[in-house]
């Protein structure tokens, strides 16, 4: 590319946008078709109480299977799809099959187990007859597998009645909430109690800076003492080594999940590791 004189490079540059630009759309075009031809995927991670070592959930993660590209994570579709107007058709089919997963696994797991589903702001705010969960809140009612929705701070953003509404109905049926990714977002602590939350995630950028006496430290220690005030329990999100884990089983942290305990997998090959209940160092 430095042989080539500056006009030469202008082009060689434009080429590349365009060529970006057309495999963007090509990339579109796949996704809209992805849910039809049954590309997309759920991958689990499981989540540990740290005092019994048990498994005691499971995150539910989006994968897209792509024909010719393998498999594809969140941040290299999720935003196509939000561009594109596909959210709606994928998280009403995240939310589908993780019904069926929650049956399935009800056959076998206690029934404090719980599988955790995430949902952005915008999809957990339609009004009823569009909400990603309208047609499964049954089948998740008759399930023994708990569930738990996760979201971020950002859905206090939009402080409407149906985020209310949704909120006290999900309660109702027996449905869980989680705010993901928290510390990073737009965090007013007056809506903690007002949500009634069960959960606070505590962001991986918190566990993994985690050299005693910074920052990140006595923030994720701040955000467990005070979630245990208001009778909140606390997950801390990407332990990726023993030191983090006893830190945090130290610092009171409930649960942790990330690569020190297992990636997020297929729920295929996450079954032996439920059954057995634990995850073997
Ligand atoms: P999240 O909900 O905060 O999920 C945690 C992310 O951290 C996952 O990335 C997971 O694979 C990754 N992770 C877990 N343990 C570790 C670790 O020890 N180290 C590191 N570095 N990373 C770890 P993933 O699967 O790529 O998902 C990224 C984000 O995409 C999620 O963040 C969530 O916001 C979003 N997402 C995933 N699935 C769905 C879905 O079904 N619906 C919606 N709306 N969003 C989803
Ligand atoms: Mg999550
Ligand atoms: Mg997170």
């Amino acid at each position: 590319l430095a042989k080539h004189s500056g006009r030469n490079r202008l082009c060689y540059f434009t080429d590349v946008m365009r060529t970006d630009r057309t495999e963007r759309q090509q990339l579109m075009t796949d996704l809209r078709e992805a849910p039809a031809k049954e590309q997309l995927r759920l991958y689990y991670q499981p989540i540990i109480d740290l005092s019994s070592n048990r498994i005691v959930k499971a995150e539910a993660l989006l994968r897209w299977q792509h024909p010719e590209q393998g498999i594809k994570l969140p941040e290299e579709f999720l935003g196509l799809a939000e561009e594109a107007g596909l959210m709606s058709a994928i998280e009403h089919w995240v939310f589908s099959e993780a019904a069926s997963q929650s049956v399935y696994w009800s056959a076998f797991m206690d029934s404090s187990f719980q599988l955790t589903i995430n949902s952005s702001p915008l999809q957990f705010t339609q009004s009823i007859s569009r909400r990603p969960w309208e047609a499964h809140l049954d089948t998740f009612l008759n399930s023994r597998t708990g569930i738990v929705i996760e979201l971020t701070e950002n859905i206090f953003l939009s402080d409407s009645e149906q985020l209310t509404r949704n909120f006290a109905e999900l309660r109702e049926a027996g449905v869980q909430l989680a705010l993901d990714d928290f510390g990073t977002g737009y965090s007013s602590l007056a809506y903690l109690k007002r949500f009634d939350v069960n959960y606070l995630k505590i962001d991986q950028s918190f566990v993994q800076e985690n050299v005693p006496g910074s920052n990140s430290h006595a923030i994720a220690e701040t955000i467990i003492m005070m979630a245990h005030k208001l009778g909140l329990q606390v997950v801390a999100e990407g332990v990726e080594t023993a030191e983090q884990r006893d830190w945090l089983k130290a610092a009171g942290c409930d649960f942790a999940q990330g690569f020190f305990f297992s990636r997020p997998m297929p729920a295929s090959e996450l079954e032996p590791l439920l059954r057995s209940g634990y995850i073997h160092h």
